[in-house]
This record gives C-alpha cells, sequence and structure tokens, in this order.
C-alpha cells in the first residue's frame, strides 16, 4: 500500500516523468550531515592503494573504489554507500544506494556480483551499472548495487594474479561456497544426487558465513522486487526455483521480465530458463535465487554473464580467471549493462505507473512457499553415459 505521504510528495515533487538531474548537481539536502556509513566509506575508500597488476582490463578491489569514490564524493545523497557487513577476514561489504529524490519510490532494485572468487566480469558490469544510474537514476525506483559480496575470495584471487598463479577458486576465506549457503531449498531430492552426489551438497547450515548473513540482512531490511545475482559463465537469465523442478508461481512474471532484459541486451541476449529445468540432473540447493524468492518474495534472477571458452580464443582455455573473464569485457559490459539499464526501465515504468493507484488497492505479490516434495519427473534415461562433474561448468 502507497503511504499517504508519498502521494502526497509525488504532487509537491511533480509529475514523475520529468527528466533528472544533470549529472554531478546535488539535491537540495546534500548540505546536511552525510549518514555516517557516507563518511566511513569515504575514509576508507580513501586507504585503498591501486597497484598495477597484470589484468588491466579488470579492476583490483582498490580500482573498484577509486571508481567508486568519486560519484560518493559528488553525490553523496543520490550515490549512497551501505554496509551489508564484514567478511571472515573483516573486509567490509559495500552496497551502493541509488535513487534519484524526486519521485517516490515504489520498486526497489538490487544488483549483486562477486558471489563467487573468480568471476570478475560481474563486477566489471555491476561497476558499470552503477555508473550509468548514479548519471540517470531511474524515477521511483531505488536501486542496491553490491559490486563484491565476497572480497576475501576476491583478495585470494588478486594475489594469485600478481604471482602468476593459476587457482581455480570459488568460495569465501574458509573456502565455503556462498550460494550453497542460504535457507530455502536445501534438500536434494532428484533421483540423480545418488549419481553425482557433489552436485547437489550445501553447506553444513544455512546463513553460516558472514557474506551469506551480510546479503541476508540487507534483502530482509529492504524487502526488494527484484533482484539480480551476477554469475559467469553460460549466457544464461536464470529464475526460481533452481532446487526444484517444479514451475514457480509467477513464472510468467519472470518471462515477461526476462524478455525486458534480453531488449536491453540486444543480438546475441540470453536465454531465460528455471535454473532446477538447466538440465535433466541439475539442482542447485541452498542458492540465492531460491532464497530471495521464497523467502523473502523478491522476484530473483541468476545471471550467468559471457558465453564462456572460446574455440577462436585459445586464451580462454588456458586459465581458470580467463574461463570466466574474457580478455576484452567491453562487448559483455555493453551488452549487460544493457540488459540491467532496461531492467530498470521497466521497473520505473511500473513504479510511476503504481503513483496513479489509489491507496489501498495496489495489488501485492505474496511470498511464494517452496514446496517441500517434488524432485521433478521420472527422469529419462541420460542419451551419452553419466554427465561428468566439471566445477567449472556448474551453473550457479
Ligand atoms: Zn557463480
Amino acid at each position: 500500500m502507497l503511504p499517504l505521504f508519498l502521494l502526497l510528495a509525488a504532487a509537491v515533487a511533480g509529475p514523475p516523468d520529468l527528466p533528472p538531474p544533470a549529472s554531478g548537481s546535488l539535491p537540495a539536502d546534500a548540505v546536511r550531515p552525510l549518514p555516517v556509513e557516507v563518511s566511513a566509506y569515504i575514509r576508507w575508500a580513501r586507504k585503498q592503494l591501486p597497484v598495477p597488476h597484470p589484468e588491466a582490463a579488470y579492476r583490483f578491489e582498490a580500482d573498484v573504489h577509486a571508481t567508486l569514490l568519486p560519484l560518493v564524493e559528488a553525490m553523496p545523497q543520490r550515490v549512497t554507500p551501505v554496509r551489508l557487513g564484514r567478511s571472515v577476514e573483516n573486509r567490509p561489504i559495500w552496497g551502493f544506494r541509488v535513487r534519484e529524490h524526486r519521485t517516490p519510490v515504489t520498486r526497489k532494485l538490487l544488483v549483486f556480483a562477486n558471489i563467487h572468487a573468480l568471476e570478475w566480469i560481474t563486477t566489471e558490469v555491476a561497476v558499470g551499472f552503477l555508473q550509468e544510474i548514479a548519471a540517470h537514476p531511474p524515477p521511483g525506483v531505488e536501486v542496491v548495487v553490491v559490486p563484491v559480496l565476497n572480497p576475501d575470495g576476491r583478495a585470494k584471487v588478486e594475489q594469485d594474479l600478481l604471482s602468476g598463479r593459476n587457482v581455480y577458486r570459488r568460495g569465501n576465506q574458509r573456502n565455503v561456497d556462498l550460494n550453497r549457503d542460504f535457507t530455502v531449498n536445501r534438500e536434494a531430492r532428484a533421483v540423480w544426487r545418488h549419481v553425482i552426489p557433489r552436485r547437489y551438497v550445501t553447506t553444513a547450515a544455512p546463513l553460516s558465513q558472514p557474506e551469506s548473513q551480510s546479503l541476508e540482512r540487507l534483502a530482509a531490511q529492504e524487502g526488494f522486487d527484484v533482484a539480480v545475482s551476477l554469475h559467469a559463465y553460460g549466457g544464461w537469465l536464470f529464475h526460481p526455483w533452481a532446487g526444484d523442478w517444479e514451475r514457480p508461481e509467477d513464472r510468467a512474471t519472470f518471462e515477461r521480465l526476462g524478455r525486458e532484459i534480453q531488449r536491453g541486451q540486444g543480438g546475441r541476449a540470453y536465454n531465460v530458463k528455471q535454473l532446477g529445468r538447466w538440465a535433466f540432473f541439475f539442482r542447485g540447493h541452498g542458492m540465492e535465487l531460491d532464497h530471495l524468492y521464497g523467502q523473502h518474495g523478491t522476484l530473483a534472477f541468476l545471471w550467468e554473464l559471457t558465453r564462456g571458452r572460446s574455440p577462436l580464443a585459445p586464451a580462454t582455455w588456458k586459465t581458470d580467471f580467463r574461463i570466466y573473464n574474457p580478455p576484452d569485457p567491453v562487448r559483455a559490459i555493453r551488452r549487460d549493462v544493457g540488459g540491467l539499464r532496461a531492467l530498470a526501465s521497466s521497473l520505473s515504468w511500473e513504479a510511476r505507473s503504481l503513483l496513479a493507484v489509489p491507496p489501498g488497492q495496489e495489488a501485492r505479490r505474496r511470498v511464494p512457499a517452496p514446496r517441500p516434495g517434488n524432485g521433478g519427473p521420472a527422469p529419462e534415461a541420460p542419451r551419452r553415459g553419466p554427465p561428468r562433474p566439471n566445477e567449472a561448468t556448474r551453473p550457479g
């Protein structure tokens, strides 16, 4: 339900489709004392010192903040840092809240990246999206972008790159796969769990890691309408359920939003698919998208960015870093920032339409209940022998 004061604010602010203020101009309330996260972030970010490194097309985490700090300093009311929590090694996990202050917020979008240590293309896309919406915030939509959810895992990869080591890394400091650490759909039921049990593992207990707890805190506090968790690779727009063959009750909405994203991606857009139906043997248990959807009612996507190894580029076969992160990320960044922008625009259109709905008549989506029991249909026999598990090709 839309509170009365928001409608009054809308009336005072004028029509919602006014163009946003020019990039760099501060809203009138920018002279107020900064929220504590802003000054804490600015102090912290100024101490992060970029170092020369061998992956010039990608940012180390210090470079990420060298890019974002000027945005926060110039427009702290528009790009506001929030600290979600801290990693195992006590690194802060930063999110950035972006909003345009003239239009009441009726939609919230979460975009987070780098839950898996090696998947750096996701951070580049998150930063690119953040730069775009900082310049042109989508009216009526508050967006929170988390460029690095797993800073310890990323720091290990940074050390690997600096010392020329090729190491496969997915987890956090304790080598825990954060994307098997959530609460919903943890129980494996598919018959294939007996054939390839390592495909169906979860962490020992839900929300056992500070990084997954940090995401949960943010999700519980904010109540996002839509969320996107960025991964690599494969070229997919996955939606729940990941841990169940059964269709989600919001399937039509996922597919509609998927089409909006595809429009924004342009040529060679990714396919939309339920993750639990990616392959007959695949289920993902304790994953972020099922948690956000099943626990909070957030329409959550898992994107697998890029199509990975290319037969025409032998370099993409040689190192684990290169499997996930193309030598030249520009095309991927353009395509996937385009997809995120289209999603934000679609939500902005919805948000502004909602301003015309009388209070009390807004339809609310209810939180779907994850269904126990059904582990999928009677599975077909695999045609070419049992699938060979391969860590690097596992989605999610
Ligand atoms: Zn991943």
